[in-house]
């Protein structure tokens, strides 16, 4: 099911690996193409837009935009007791992790009587995108609301797709889960919004006078928008950054699992699939150097995708381009490949797995030893689980409080600090042909 990429024998650099090493066709530069009319059409027709682009892509016309409040309340009202209590342990955990993430300001004194702080200060309105078109994830409401409520974000909106399914007070809202998760974590300013079009709406905001209230609705526009998606919602990210500020391009979900011949065979497969059900351009990708392995994990792979509830979804992605076995020669290959690759997801599940976590350079999120799946992490091991793809983690991180902060350099010298450092600045506003930067200081020291 799994196709194979035998790198063994090989001499490869990264930009060997990048070329070689299983990746989507359809990529987030090309799905920008697909999101560009979308996004244009919210920024011109705003809300009507909204109503149509939910009409066409989730089937359903959204019933109103933003979701009142005491369908929040219903949606609490009527959650699942156990479901509760998950989500509950859910937020403990994530909060107890993302609150060591705060940062406080430091100050340098540079010279006597010269000083630089930098000040860590919340942005002022973020938009929270929760997926909702073959799942629905209120686990991405608690890792997005999370960490930006302990950053200290004042005005905090969520959206997520209208359900075609939903009945009764939830019809053409998003998911009654979804809802209550929010209502738990005290957001009361939702919109029934999905993919590119939720992301466009944050960045440009929008007046709803259709609304059944009466009142004209109006979302603000968004400082930043963050939050996991498909390949759409990922697009519109990048194709908005500038107006918006992104956390990262967290687009369809990737595993990459590093395994020897210690691993158990199920369990590497049980956690190939448990991506892969998330999309059909998910990536699940083994790197091995045991030849064994890979026949078992493959042997098993054959019965658990048969088996399992989404297996039309699930064969899609692994037999993708996007997935793969990448056999290699030893450990030291392995970790190149998986450097290279730059997975959302990476599990090690080999010898020593502690110490082999130390070597790895380029990872969304890293799942040290058998013990450590990339489900727990997708709902509570307390790390938060919206993460860099596409080869991301080479430069960004997964959401975190930071992500929701800006450091701000507060530059405080007196008179007797900047003069004795005046002539410096003088000779390099002239090394850069700039004098009236210099002239700016010298100014301050003229007589009369
Ligand atoms: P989604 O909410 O991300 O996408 C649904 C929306 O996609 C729809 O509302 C629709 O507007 C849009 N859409 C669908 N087909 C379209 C088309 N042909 N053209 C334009 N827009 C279209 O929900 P989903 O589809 O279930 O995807 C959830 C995604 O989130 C999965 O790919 C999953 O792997 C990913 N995910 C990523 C992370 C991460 O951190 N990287 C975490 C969790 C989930």
């Amino acid at each position: 099911m799994l196709s194979t990429i035998d790198l063994r024998g090989r001499e490869l650099g990264v930009r060997d690996l990048r070329h070689l090493l299983p990746r989507a066709e359809f990529d987030v530069a090309a799905a920008v193409e697909t999101v560009r009319p979308i996004c244009e059409d919210v920024r011109h027709r705003g809300a009507q837009a909204l109503y149509d682009l939910g009409e066409r892509f989730d089937g359903v016309r959204p019933t109103r935009l933003r979701v009142p409040a005491e369908v929040l309340e219903a949606a609490l009202v009527q959650l699942d007791p156990q479901v509760r209590a998950a989500l509950d342990e859910a937020i403990r955990r994530v909060r107890l992790v993302h609150e060591d993430q705060r940062r406080a300001t430091t100050t340098t004194t540079v010279v006597p009587g010269g000083e630089v702080s930098e000040r860590w200060v919340p942005v002022d309105r973020v938009g929270l995108y929760v997926p909702g078109g073959r799942a629905v994830y209120p686990s991405s409401v608690v890792m997005n609301v999370v960490p930006a409520q302990i950053a200290g974000v004042g005005s905090l909106a969520v959206a997520s797709p209208p359900q075609r399914d939903n009945s009764g007070a939830f019809t053409g809202y998003p998911h009654p889960t979804v809802l209550a998760a929010c209502a738990l974590l005290g957001v009361d300013e939702v919109y029934a919004v999905g993919g590119a079009q939720a992301v466009a709406a944050f960045a440009f905001g929008f007046e709803d006078d259709s609304d059944a209230s009466g009142v004209a609705v109006v979302c603000e526009p968004v400082s930043l928008v963050t939050g996991p998606g498909n390949i759409y919602v990922a697009a519109a990210k990048r194709y908005l950054k500038g107006v918006i500020g992104i956390d990262s391009e967290a687009g369809p979900t990737e595993i990459a699992i590093l395994a020897d011949d210690s691993a158990v065979p199920a369990h590497v497969s049980a956690d190939l699939v448990s991506q892969a059900e998330h999309d059909p351009q998910a990536a699940s990708v083994l790197v091995t150097d045991s030849v064994a392995l890979a026949d078992a994990v493959r042997a098993d792979l054959e019965d658990r995708v048969a088996a399992t509830k989404h297996s039309e979804r699930v064969r899609e992605a692994l037999t993708g381009p996007q997935s793969g076995i990448v056999l290699v020669d030893d450990l030291d290959a392995g970790l190149a490949v998986v450097n290279a690759y730059a997975a959302e997801h990476l599990e090690l599940q080999v010898v020593d797995a502690a110490a082999v976590s130390e070597r790895v350079r380029n990872a969304g999120a890293v799942f040290v030893g058998p013990h450590s799946p990339v489900s727990l992490g997708d709902y509570v091991a307390g790390s938060n689980h919206v993460l860099p793809t596409g080869g991301c983690a080479c430069h960004s991180s997964g959401l975190s409080v930071q992500s929701f902060l800006r450091g701000i350099h507060v530059v405080t010298y007196s008179q007797s600090a900047l003069e004795e450092v005046a002539h410096h600045v003088v000779t390099l506003a002239q090394a850069e042909d700039l004098p009236a930067h210099g002239e700016a200081v010298q100014v301050r020291f003229e007589q009369g």
